[in-house]
């Protein structure tokens, strides 16, 4: 697009020129990724489309490329970093784009890959206890989805209810009708319109990924907006910044609404918490989902997870190959220091095997441990996972069948 002084959208292609209109139509729709719905918001006719961020107006002439999940990509060259701001969180960003580079390369040096293998963040550990709670929180939630959905089909005439309608009424009835951030009423007409009413993040996406209900409250649109760096405010310090009587009421609101008390303690939080969800977990997660989607556009993505990869490793011999290697760095501390740091060991299960116990080893003092992850994690297949997990619930269960 030209810029300046020549700026003009009547030199626009017919397309362009269409595509603008249908943003500008559009606007409130629920079609509408909610960041980019707040970008235009603001945007009612075709000359006010000038000096947009980048991202926003690629967006608006080529599409939301996250939604393209169709388009095979056939060429290394089409593959694009994502424009800066593309995603919310500039470290998934950089990362993503980082792998894509790679891929890219790759493909230009080897030839088109025939499939990728992601290794996901491993899952919290959760007792079974913890197991049987989670799956009883997830049957309730589905339960009561459904009942919403209900609803919505009969009293909001709403005849195909998204996940993002159930969550907005089911946000709605919890703030008892009322917008989390001035505590008036937002009236029922008004809840599918995004022009007047939507969801907001407590704890803003870029700092804290958490899409749970919990992280998130229904709002007027006017209260959500127009405040200089809103969207990486936390609830409870914008809030502050409107006031101490706003934020005075604000907090009576939580404590008077029957909000659950991991809600409450989000929508009082002036920190990031760190702490029960570990963020660069959530990011890990972040990472892996935006991944999946682009490189599915490539070939197909198998997944992994950490343990499997540990147990190929050691199953493989590779954990103590990769020791003997960084034998000869402890071998030459020893000669400095004059002290023993390694002791070989003799086992004999099967064959013959000898291993080393080294003092004050750990395989993250070198960095090629990644690489030899990636090798076993490309190495992976469906059917040793599925072994791998035999063995692993024969060894739990004390009677063998
Ligand atoms: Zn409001």
């Amino acid at each position: 697009m030209v810029c300046g002084a020549a700026w003009s959208h009547e030199q626009w292609s017919a397309g362009l020129q269409r595509s603008v209109q249908r943003v500008i139509d559009n606007r409130g729709d629920d079609s509408m990724k909610e960041e980019m719905r707040r970008a235009v918001a603001h945007l009612t006719s075709i000359e006010q489309f000038t000096g947009l961020p980048y991202w926003v107006a690629a967006t608006v002439a080529y599409g939301d490329h996250r939604a393209i999940t169709g388009k095979p990509i056939e060429k290394p060259e089409w593959i694009k970093s994502m424009p800066r701001g593309f995603l919310r969180n500039p470290t998934v960003e950089q990362v993503v784009n980082e792998a894509l580079m790679v891929v890219r390369d790759i493909w230009k040096e080897y030839g088109k890959p025939d499939s990728f293998r992601i290794e996901l963040a491993r899952e919290l550990r959760q007792n079974q206890e913890q197991r049987a709670s989670a799956h009883e929180r997830n049957r309730k939630r589905n339960t009561e989805r459904k009942k919403t959905a209900d609803t919505l089909i009969k009293e909001f005439n709403r005849p195909k209810p998204s996940r993002k309608d159930i969550d907005k009424h089911d946000l709605w009835k919890q703030q008892q009708q009322r917008c989390m951030y001035c505590g008036q009423g937002i009236q029922k007409p008004d809840l599918f319109n995004t022009r007047e009413a939507d969801i907001d993040h407590i704890i803003p996406q870029s700092r804290f990924y958490d899409d749970s209900l919990t992280n998130r409250v229904i709002v007027h649109r006017k209260c959500n907006a127009g405040r200089e760096g809103k969207d990486d405010m936390l609830a409870a310090t914008y809030m502050k910044s409107k006031g101490d009587s706003a934020y005075q009421e604000y907090v009576g609101r939580i404590s008077e609404w029957d909000l659950p008390y991991g809600k409450r303690k989000l929508l009082l939080a002036e920190e990031v918490p760190d702490g029960f969800i570990n963020r660069q977990l959530n990011e890990t997660r972040y990472i892996g989902t935006e991944l999946r989607k682009l490189l599915e556009r490539i070939a197909p993505v198998n997944t992994t997870v950490g343990q499997v990869t540990d147990a190929l490793k050691n199953e493989w011999g590779l954990t103590t190959v990769y020791k003997e290697v960084l034998k000869r760095r402890f071998e030459r501390l020893e000669r400095i220091t004059g002290r023993k740091l390694i002791e070989e060991i003799h086992r004999t299960n099967g064959a013959k095997h000898v291993d080393y116990k080294i003092e004050g080893y750990d395989k993250r003092i070198d960095h090629r441990h990644h690489a030899l992850d990636a090798l076993v994690v490309a190495l992976t297949r469906q059917r040793y996972i599925q072994k791998i997990a035999q063995l692993k619930q024969r060894e739990r269960s004390p009677h063998p069948r």
